[in-house]
């Protein structure tokens, strides 16, 4: 059995782990110093913006296609294996245009998208109120309705991922800080680094103790950087993850808004209204996020900025004035610097070394491409 441990459960983490638990012969272990689903994955709203993004070509365009196809599978898998009642919504994102948006350029995404096999429709302001009739603001010039596109609630979706992976033999760990990765001179090359010196880590010093691996994968988020930048070598790219922190905003209603039985995700200005499909939380929001670039982990979140982000969704879904602030929270994206989101690679000079990280605003969307291509990559390895 090859021993292959996981660094961090977040969202990546936990996926990661459920799609290699199907490679026979692995000894799976994942490791966190929080429980599953603490960091950015415990703040972030689950839209999934894949269809409906400009993204249209390339690696960007290819793992949302990829993520969208597996979550379609996925989501009904894991209800299964898992029997719990993990619900997803399936009414779409309705992404309002206001007069700054290029009609023409939302238009060729239309004709793009159906080349490729996907459906988005262009609504006139008219449609819009007669489905949506608690959007009222006279700037929506109209409307991108994207009905294959879904939310899911990325906490939910992460302990069942961590369930039905126990289920298949992965062992979990919380509560364990990995503190540095031991590694030695390689005696087997890669494609990657043929002809050079390669490095081959060993086990990973832990608050628990020493791990062996024969395979990591650093899934860390934001505590990528600093596991990571000891063992880049010489000519080697950093991988630079900073915070970009968000704000959001829970709230409730006497009744739903808008039609009860069509509560797409809207989104307008960059800012999310997320209906609650949990049947236990009833007219049920959730609101956000802010977008805030910060240098620091330990930053304050700036209220005047949450104060913004609830006027500007008033100001498009005026019924929200009557709502119920229920809680507030905020949490940090990993976002890479000078390069794309997200980090997933092999780590230059090293045998047995994978990093899958950075997936600043769209880390529950991409979760099952991320996984995907770490499995290949693994294959590959042991
Ligand atoms: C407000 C907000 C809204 C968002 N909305 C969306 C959205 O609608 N759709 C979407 O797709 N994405 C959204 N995102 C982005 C998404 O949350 C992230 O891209 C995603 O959660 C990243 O997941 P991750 O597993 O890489 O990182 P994380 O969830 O941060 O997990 C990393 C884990 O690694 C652990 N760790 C770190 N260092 C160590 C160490 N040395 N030893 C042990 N454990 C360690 C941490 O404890 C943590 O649990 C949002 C983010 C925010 C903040």
């Amino acid at each position: 059995m090859k021993q292959i441990v996981i660094i961090g459960c977040g969202v990546i983490g936990a996926m990661i782990a459920y799609e290699i638990s199907q490679i026979p012969n692995l000894q799976i272990t994942v490791l966190d110093r929080q429980p599953p689903a603490q960091a950015a994955t415990g703040a972030a709203l689950g839209v999934l913006m894949g269809v409906i993004s400009q993204k249209t070509k390339g690696r960007a365009w290819a793992m949302r296609q990829a993520s969208i196809q597996r979550y379609n599978t996925l989501l009904p898998e894991l209800a299964a294996l898992t029997g719990n009642s993990l619900t997803w919504n399936q009414q779409g994102i309705l992404k309002l245009c206001f007069a700054e948006d290029d009609r023409s350029r939302w238009q060729a995404l239309i004709d793009l998208r159906q080349q490729q096999g996907w459906q988005l429709e262009y609504w006139q302001p008219e449609h819009i109120w007669e489905r949506c009739p608690q959007i009222q603001h006279s700037d929506i010039t109209g409307a991108i309705y994207s009905p294959q596109d879904l939310q899911i609630d990325p906490t939910a979706l992460t302990l069942a991922l961590v369930a039905a992976s126990q289920q298949r033999g992965v062992t979990f760990q919380f509560g364990v800080d990995v503190l540095k990765l031991e590694h030695s001179s390689a005696t087997r090359q890669t494609s990657d680094c043929l002809h050079t010196t390669c490095l081959h880590t060993t086990c990973l010093h832990t608050t628990a103790g020493e791990v062996p691996a024969d395979a990591v994968i650093i899934a860390a988020g934001l505590g990528s950087t600093p596991l990571i930048a000891p063992l880049i070598k010489s000519g080697g790219q950093p991988v630079d993850v900073h915070p970009v922190l968000g704000q959001a905003i829970q709230v409730q209603l006497q009744q739903p808004l808008g039609e009860p039985c069509f509560q797409p995700v809207i989104t307008g200005q960059d800012i999310h209204l997320v209906p609650l499909v949990d049947p236990e939380l009833s007219h049920t929001y959730w609101v956000g996020a802010t977008v805030e670039f910060v240098d620091s982990l330990s930053i304050e979140p700036d209220a005047a900025r949450l104060e913004t982000l609830w006027q500007d969704a008033i100001a498009f879904c005026p019924a929200l004035k009557n709502a119920a602030v229920l809680k507030t929270w905020s949490g940090l994206r990993p976002r890479p610097q000078n390069r794309p989101a997200p980090i997933v690679e092999p780590l230059v000079g090293f045998t047995n070394v994978l990093i899958a990280t950075g997936h600043y605003r769209n880390g529950v969307l991409l979760a099952p491409a991320t996984a995907q291509i770490v499995r290949s990559l693994l294959s590959e390895r042991i």
